[in-house]
């Protein structure tokens, strides 16, 4: 065998060795985080390691639902969703594996994590109230439950009960002042409903702007979108509860599949999506908050002002989200 024989055998033999190494395992990862907020953070993973991502994206709870029936068959390595009510029920049937990484338990602090590493939260939402600046006083503003009084009536906006926002809203204040209190206020906001409930946050904020409603209860990265396109909006964010306990706060998260085929692979996306370069792009593209307390928000979100949310509660939500869900049937809403 000639020299150039042989070095053209070795040079096909490493090509071949990189191109594995490459294909080998492309990361698949279902996400209910749509395309324009997850899409920069996946190109970015994949600029930093070379990591391929495939992506399907669907509601959260259609994807826990997906995982489960596809058991062990799973392509999914990554669960990526909204609410920790999501990622709770998908951790309670088994469908997330433990990680045990130093890395995000050092960037992602307690209240954002299930004690157990089978979810790690990757950014910070708060859900506040949106008042019309041209007809709401701040200063008449105080309390989730303020809203549920008769100085409400006919001027609150809400979201569709359906919608986990609110379960996990909902759950977190049985657990704070228990089933009885927290029933008596959602019959008031049922009560105090201008219109019925809109499908979605934004179309809640645009009935407030629109003069349909005063107020609405959203997650505030909703109106700090509307901000950034127009910065006249004439809709402001309000923190409740700030003498007692605090605004509702959740996460957007992700975790492991029980089944994943590249665990490696899994790991490292969740390690870099808690690293601070990920989480400046995080602030910036979706202005949510980081969830890697290292980072500050986005200037929009900075301007809302800083608050007490109720971090403590986020592992409360899931437990009780079926709580919830009866208690928001009974006072019927929609
Ligand atoms: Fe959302």
């Amino acid at each position: 065998m000639s020299l150039i024989r042989i070095l053209k055998t070795v040079a096909l033999g490493l090509a071949c060795l990189v191109a594995g190494i490459a294909a080998a395992d492309p990361l698949v990862v279902y996400s209910a985080q749509k395309e324009p907020f997850l899409r920069p953070m996946l190109d970015a993973f994949t600029r930093d390691t070379g990591v391929e991502v495939r992506v399907l994206t669907d509601q959260g709870p259609v994807l826990v639902e997906r995982l489960a029936a596809e058991g062990r068959d799973t392509r999914a390595d990554v669960l990526l969703t909204v609410d920790v009510g999501n990622l709770w029920s998908a951790a309670e049937r088994g469908l997330l594996a433990t990680l045990d990484s130093e890395t995000l338990r050092s960037n992602i602090p307690a209240a954002l994590r299930d004690p157990d590493g089978r979810w790690y939260g990757l950014s910070r939402r708060a859900r506040g109230i949106a008042y019309a600046t041209r007809r709401v006083d701040p200063s008449t503003l105080s309390t989730y439950a303020a809203l549920a009084g008769p100085a409400w009536k006919g001027r609150l906006c809400l979201r569709t009960s359906k919608n986990v926002y609110n379960m996990s809203l909902v759950a977190t204040r049985i657990d704070a002042v228990g089933d009885a209190a927290a029933e008596a206020m959602v019959r008031g906001w049922v009560a105090n409903l201008a219109v019925a409930p809109t499908p979605d946050d934004t179309l809640a904020i645009r009935a407030v702007a629109a003069g349909e409603c005063d107020a609405t209860i959203v997650n505030m990265y909703y109106l700090a979108r509307l901000k950034r396109e127009d910065p006249d909006f004439p809709v402001a964010m309000f923190w409740p509860d700030q003498d007692g306990e605090g605004t509702h706060v959740n996460v957007f998260g992700g975790g492991v599949t029980t089944h994943a085929r590249n665990p490696e692979g899994a790991r490292r996306l969740l390690e870099w999506w808690s690293g601070v370069e990920a989480q400046r792009l995080l602030a910036a593209n979706n202005l949510e908050y980081p969830a890697n307390p290292a980072v500050a928000p986005d200037p929009i979100l900075a301007g809302f002002g800083a608050f007490k949310g109720d971090d403590d509660r986020i592992r409360v939500a899931g437990p009780r989200q079926a709580e919830a869900v009866r208690l928001m049937d009974r006072a019927r809403w929609r």
